[in-house]
């Protein structure tokens, strides 16, 4: 004989057993079958309800406790979250098995405004539907079978955040409410995600963890951990690799980017602000080489090595002006910069990551090739400083066409963009104001172009009460 932990009243909710009079006066029906109960308080059983008929049905120990549960949660309005937990793991080749493992927590709980009972969603129909401020989320409670896939994957691409409550073991056992509540409400043992939309983004913060595991292999950081068969091959290579001929390594480096260096964008012959000349190697040769090692093709979201491992890797491959390692490392920093600027990269807790690994040549070479030096006289009457970290492209593209549709003339302001994203040191004047004219605007209005597209510093108000600016660029 099967007991039944909760009651249906007449009005809909359940009741446990303590709660109503004895035998039949309790006045409650099976929730599964909808016949009559009797609530049995006996010395020795356990109080229970039972059919007045003697004859159990299939469904009412499940369907008191799935009913009980949802009606807790509607009476609660809260829910304690589980911990998702994540393993990534990867095979390399070479270095063997990664796994990486966490439990993420986020957030904790969820606190709904309101909730409904079995309410269709976008063709889903969750046991119970949360709503918190704008969002929707979804509680299912489990007694006798899983979700199946298809509902998960429903979940899924409908981009619904789901826990499950696993209460199948508890069918048959009879609970008060409170101890219903504290399985279903604060528990989070018996609690899984069904659907988390932070998954995936969890899932690649891990294999961040790979990508920096495998760099640290392969160029040798992690020391003493590595085999040294690993750590020779590599260093080997690298020596082989310096010995070459540098017609040889251009070749290489072509072959690599797919392009000849006469195309080679902007972005990979730079020329540093700091730490010019010291890396043994033409600026375009070691930074379209490190471009190729570190950043091309490489996943959006994996690590870049450190710039000390990455100047450990451009002296076994390039060679460093003896005795600079100072200016080898502040051309490193100056060059990963660049091209964070440029958005290749983007930094996030204390590294650098691949924000898109694609080459882009850009798709019209500059016009305009006269560049010439500003002087630090002439920059002080036009209050003009560059920047030193640039905005991305697409930013100034968008602000490029914003300032066109203004422009009384046809304004081909991409194309001044293009070529100031082209120059590697400050133009002067002069320049800058023929590349503007040359693309059709206005050279009066060269100060408030170049402010406004975010070029250079808006410093003009701050000269003026004889303050620096905040932002002021003080390395030249
Ligand atoms: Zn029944």
């Amino acid at each position: 004989m099967r007991h039944i932990p909760f009651g249906l009243q007449l009005d809909g909710r359940l009741v446990d057993v303590r709660e109503t009079p004895r035998g039949i006066a309790c006045g409650c029906v099976c929730p599964g079958c909808g016949a009559p109960l009797v609530a049995k308080k006996g010395e020795v059983n356990v109080n229970h309800f039972a059919h007045l008929l003697g004859a159990d049905c299939a469904t009412g120990p499940e369907t008191s406790l799935h009913m009980a549960a949802k009606q807790i949660v509607a009476d609660k309005l809260w829910i304690q979250l589980p911990g998702l937990p994540i393993e990534a793991v990867r095979i390399d080749p070479v270095f063997g098995t990664f796994t990486a493992h966490r439990v993420f927590h986020e957030p904790k709980r969820w606190l709904f405004d309101s909730v409904a009972i079995e309410k269709s969603v976008q063709d889903v129909r969750p046991d119970v539907l949360g709503y918190i401020a704008s969002a929707v989320v979804a509680v299912e409670i489990r007694v006798t079978h899983a979700v199946g896939v298809d509902k998960r994957a429903y979940l899924s691409h409908v981009g619904l955040p789901c826990i499950e409550v696993n209460l199948s073991k508890s069918v048959g056992r009879i609970f008060t409410f409170e101890e219903l509540e504290r399985y279903v409400i604060h528990e989070v043992e018996n609690k899984t995600w069904l659907f988390h939309p932070q998954r995936a983004a969890w899932e690649a913060e891990l294999l961040v963890g790979f990508e920096v595991w495998r760099a640290g292999k392969l160029i040798g950081l992690s020391g003493r951990k590595m085999g040294p068969a690993v750590k020779d091959a590599e260093q080997l290579a690298n020596e082989r690799y310096k010995a070459l001929p540098s017609a040889e390594k251009w070749r290489r480096l072509e072959d690599e980017l797919g392009i000849s260096r006469s195309r080679f964008p902007s972005y990979l012959r730079v020329t540093l602000r700091e730490g010019e000349g010291a890396v043994w190697a033409e600026n375009d040769l070691w930074q379209g080489a490190l471009f190729a090692q570190f950043i091309l093709n490489k996943r959006a979201g994996s690590c870049l090595p450190s710039q000390q491992a990455i100047c450990r890797w451009l002296t076994e491959r390039f060679g460093a002006r003896s005795g600079w390692f100072e200016g080898l490392r502040a051309a490193v920093n100056a060059y990963v910069r660049y091209l964070r600027a440029c958005g290749f990269l983007f930094w996030n807790d204390g590294g650098f990551f691949v924000a898109h690994g694609k080459l882009q040549i850009r798709p019209r070479e500059p016009r305009f090739v006269k560049v010439a030096t500003v002087t630090a006289a002439e920059e002080s009457t036009l209050h003009i400083q560059w920047l030193s970290r640039w905005p991305d492209t697409e930013r100034l593209l968008r602000w490029a066409g914003e300032l066109g549709k203004n422009a009384p003339e046809p304004f081909e302001c991409e194309l001044l963009v293009h070529w100031l994203l082209g120059l590697t040191a400050p133009a002067s004047h002069v320049a800058v104001c023929e590349a503007l004219e040359g693309a059709g605007g206005d050279p009066q209005d060269l100060d408030d172009v170049l402010c406004w597209l975010g070029v250079v510093m808006q410093s003009k108000r701050y000269f003026s009460v004889g303050q620096p600016a905040p932002w002021l660029c003080t390395q030249r």
